[in-house]
């Protein structure tokens, strides 16, 4: 069931990094895996978060959603996605979660989306719920980004269903590190390519091959 207009209207108006076509593609491979428990990693404003969550509703499932809030490398000061609106003026810091509230409030998203603040090294230490459908979009560091896969890919069931923003594999378009990940998914017989839709790529955690 594609998100209403209403959800659509509030999902353009939020900041942050996900084109129409890949959030169209991103809600419809989650809706087709089912319901049970949703994870994204990196929310930022919940632009892609009210994509997800509205066709969490839809379906019945929860999407949990993972950040820090204070930005990645490329969102800090001097950098080409810094917004300095979003920069907490008490503490110097870019701080995401006040926006992230207000959306998922707008887009009554509350009782269906449960935000975790922290690391995803914190959350990772204790994170230990079979996941359905993973969506992993945070920081593109080569050490966090393998850490984020290694973490997480690990407790999607099988069946379930793996998603990876920003893949580029040409160097010219973006970083490599989550062309890395999806390279290390797919050549470990773990996950299998279902798709590709702009720069996200779509895979289906398959049975019989151990995490690797
Ligand atoms: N999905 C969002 C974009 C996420 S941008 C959208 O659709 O707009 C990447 C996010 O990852 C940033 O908000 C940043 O704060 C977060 N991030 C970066 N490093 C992180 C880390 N180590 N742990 C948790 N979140 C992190
Ligand atoms: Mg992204």
């Amino acid at each position: 069931m594609p998100p209403s207009d209403e959800l659509l209207a509030i999902a353009t108006a939020t900041k942050g990094f996900m084109p129409d076509d890949e959030a169209a593609a991103l809600s419809e491979a989650a809706q087709t895996c089912g319901p049970g428990l949703w994870l994204e990693i990196g929310t930022y404003c919940g632009k892609s978060t009210v994509h997800l969550g509205a066709a969490a509703q839809a379906v019945g499932a929860d999407l949990v959603t993972v950040d820090h809030h204070h930005g990645s490398e490329e969102n800090q000061p001097g950098w080409q996605w810094h917004d300095a609106s979003l920069v907490d003026p008490e503490t110097g810091l870019i701080d995401t979660l006040p926006s992230l509230r207000r959306t998922l409030w707008l887009a009554h998203l509350e009782e269906t989306v449960t935000p975790v603040v922290g690391s995803t090294a914190q959350v990772g230490r204790w994170w230990a719920s079979p996941i359905n459908f993973l969506f992993l979009d945070g920081n593109h560091t080569e050490e966090i980004a393998q850490h984020d896969y290694e973490t997480f890919a690990r407790h999607v069931v099988p069946g379930g269903t793996l998603a990876v923003h920003d893949v580029f594999p040409d160097p010219a378009d973006g970083g490599a590190p989550p062309w890395h990940v999806v390279q290390r998914a797919v050549n470990s017989g773990a996950f299998e390519q279902i798709s590709v839709t702009g720069s996200l790529r779509i895979l289906w955690r398959t049975s019989g091959v151990a995490f690797g």
